[in-house]
């Protein structure tokens, strides 16, 4: 018998919490369909300023479609995402009558640029150089001009262990050196925050390393960033949480300990045994 039980304040649980700072991304109650078919529910999700998630979970899960939220390349059924306080797809402020004002595709677009994005497919322009590549956005959407964007780029290819690499053009380049080129581009834009949809998954083995080690130093920078990968080595030596989805839901999210090591439930466990 315990009395006091009713006067216990119910806090929940939830490991994934940052201990301190506002959330950069904010996912809160997101739901997203298409058509019929439900593929996100109720999703919440904090990520804090410097902070690394990484999103695991079966093929068909919604990885994909939550990244693609919080980038406004699809917009939620309901529910809303936020960035730095800011609700994606609305102004910053209120009208004077307080009320929010939805912004428009070029306004969207502009929002969108603060988030860089790696998709497991390097698209990089075929005839371009990796220079040129990632040149391209700073000079064609910043208004860069080309003397400063180059010294930029080369920087950054630098960064990314490519600078012997910038003449050549992406069919010159093996899968890895593409994938860290297109990183570098997607730096070009200063991002606030990044995410990765399996950046290595359409890697030969021996290449998935030397990518890996470019997200690491990124998130040794400080970079915020969110993770799509099952490469449980990576997620367990640089996430500060990991996130288990499962037919659209969060199941499990917590530090690499309480997920990889301790998982609660028969899928997240299921789902362990089939990528450790
Ligand atoms: P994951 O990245 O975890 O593999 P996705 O987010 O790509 O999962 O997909 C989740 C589900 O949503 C899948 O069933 C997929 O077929 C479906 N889906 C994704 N995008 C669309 C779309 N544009 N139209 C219809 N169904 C979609
Ligand atoms: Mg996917």
């Amino acid at each position: 018998d315990a009395p006091d039980d009713q006067s216990a304040p119910v806090v929940p649980s939830d490991p994934a919490a940052p201990a301190e700072g506002p959330a950069l991304i904010a996912l809160e109650g997101v739901h997203k369909a298409f058509g019929d078919l439900h593929v996100l529910k109720d999703c919440d999700l904090r990520v804090a300023e410097g902070e690394v998630a990484v999103l695991i979970g079966p093929s068909g899960s919604g990885k994909s479609t939550l990244l693609r939220c919080i980038n406004q390349l699809e917009e939620p059924t309901a529910g809303r995402v936020r960035i730095a306080g800011v609700t994606q797809g609305y102004a910053e402020e209120p009208l004077p009558d307080g009320r929010w004002q939805k912004l428009s595709p070029q306004q969207i677009a502009r929002q969108r640029a603060r988030i860089g994005m790696v998709f497991q497919r390097f698209d990089l322009f075929p005839h371009m150089t990796a220079l040129q590549n990632v040149m391209e956005a700073p000079v064609h959407v910043l208004g860069r001009p080309k003397a400063q964007a180059e010294k930029d780029a080369l920087a950054l290819l630098e960064r990314v262990g490519l600078a012997d690499r910038a003449e050549h053009y992406p069919s010159e380049l093996s899968g890895g050196q593409q994938q860290r080129v297109a990183i570098a581009r997607a730096l070009a834009m200063e991002p606030e925050l990044m995410l990765f949809d399996e950046p290595t998954s359409a890697l030969d083995p021996e290449l998935v390393a030397e990518v890996l080690t470019v997200l690491k130093e990124l998130a040794e920078g400080g970079m915020t960033m969110v993770v799509v990968t099952h490469e449980m080595g990576f997620a367990r030596e640089v996430a500060d949480q990991v996130v288990f989805m499962a037919d659209g839901q969060i199941l499990e999210q917590g530090t690499p300990e309480q997920v990889i090591d301790h998982p609660q439930s028969d899928r997240l466990q299921g789902f362990l045994a089939s990528v450790l």
